[in-house]
């Protein structure tokens, strides 16, 4: 089955990350089953999604190094977003492909399994590995357990490559993320009287003030980082909820925030100075009333990429894509975590622009899906006559 076909049944299935993806998962176990490739699944503690990991070469290959490809099985939800076209049955209007998931990120996983034959009759040298996930769209959750695993593997692949829509380019860093979410709890009584209460809302305003300061200093002092559009760490409060009526001094505000670092900065160095700050007011908070509290809690963390050290196997695989662009992304990935677990060099790259992910509407181009296809074909081939460097 050409990509095309394949992407078409991978976007009939609804596996928005609020669903289970089991599905999807069992017809792509089904689907290597008949090239007799084994797979396993890694199933979250309720059963209902997994990850699917497979190999694929001799057994003499497989004690060597290989390439991990890997993506995420999960997609945003289509609530709330005007489409045109139907999000789950691909449509195909000139050179484009409709649907959801087509370019975020199934249109690579489609790819990989119609190059899946050509793996299988391979003479591999080196061992091909699928390691698709759920729940990366909440945080990259799912994948974490697959990890685990594979950190156990007695030998650890040569590269992971991380196949979210780059439009091909090799991509080997990017931000990492925080989110965390805030609550301020005060103490009510009328606003006649406001003294005699804690106002929680002023609180979260203090709180928000700080973020926006440290904003503010990371964005004229940096450090900075020109590879990105954006060439430091953001800082950002998301929403803020709190209070009931004028004439209440609110007991309660909630307040979402994030923060986005480069390479040079840890985004957990500046959450514990945003948690000390939070602690100072709490301690005055509770002068007036011990039942006050500011609790932080993390929302979803991921490390960022760097992984511009590993310069010989990148531009090699550069070579292998026909794309000796280098790609920059204002998105997270797994590529960090595979990064941060596997300790090997990790990158994203996969067909598709991230312009149309998460969108209504959203589509790929086929000539996207065909350069991908390409890339693979040599990859296989590089992997058969073993011209990988390392
Ligand atoms: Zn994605």
């Amino acid at each position: 089955m050409n990509s095309s076909d394949l992407l078409a049944r991978l976007i009939a299935f609804d596996t928005t990350s609020a669903l289970s993806n089991l599905e999807m998962m069992e017809y792509i176990q089904h689907y290597l089953n008949a090239h007799n490739i084994d797979s396993q699944l890694i199933f979250n503690d309720e059963y209902t999604k997994a990850n699917l990991y497979a190999s694929i070469g001799s057994e003499q290959a497989r004690q060597q190094p290989g390439i991990l490809l890997s993506g995420h099985t999960d997609t945003v939800p289509v609530s709330g977003q005007q489409w045109t076209r139907p999000a789950y049955q691909l449509t195909r209007d000139g050179d484009r492909l409709y649907g959801r998931g087509t370019t975020d990120m199934k249109g690579f996983i489609a790819c990989v399994l119609s190059a899946v034959p050509a793996m299988a009759a391979a003479q591999l040298k080196r061992p091909l590995h699928l390691a698709f996930s759920y729940d990366e769209e909440i945080g990259c959750l799912g994948v974490r357990r697959m990890l685990d695993m594979l950190s156990q593997q007695p030998v650890a692949p040569l590269l992971c490559l991380i196949g979210e829509p780059t439009e091909m380019k090799v991509v080997t860093a990017h931000k990492g993320k925080v989110a965390a979410r805030v609550t301020v709890t005060g103490k009510e009584c009328h606003s006649g009287m406001a003294p005699q209460g804690v106002n929680a809302v002023n609180y979260a305003s203090r709180l928000i003030v700080w973020l926006e300061n440290e904003a503010l200093k990371r964005q004229q002092q940096g450090p900075f980082d020109h590879q990105y559009d954006v060439p430091f760490t953001t800082i950002h409060t998301g929403t803020v909820q709190g209070g009931s009526a004028l004439n209440i001094v609110p007991n309660h505000c909630e307040l979402v925030f994030e923060i986005r670092n480069i390479a040079d900065e840890n985004a957990m160095d500046i959450l514990q100075q945003f948690r000390d700050y939070a602690r100072q007011l709490e301690q005055q908070m509770q002068q007036h009333t011990d039942t006050c509290a500011i609790d932080t809690e993390i929302i979803t963390e991921y490390p960022g990429l760097n992984c511009t050290d590993a310069e010989q196997l990148v531009s090699y695989v550069r070579t292998l894509t026909g794309n000796d662009q280098s790609g920059n992304i204002n998105f997270g990935t797994e590529a960090g975590l595979f990064r941060q677990s596997l300790g090997v060099p990790s990158v994203v790259c996969g067909p598709g622009s991230m312009a149309q992910g998460h969108k209504p509407d959203e589509f790929i181009e086929i000539s996207q899906l065909d350069q991908c296809d390409r890339f693979l074909k040599q990859l296989i081939h590089a992997l058969s006559s073993d011209t990988l460097p390392g």
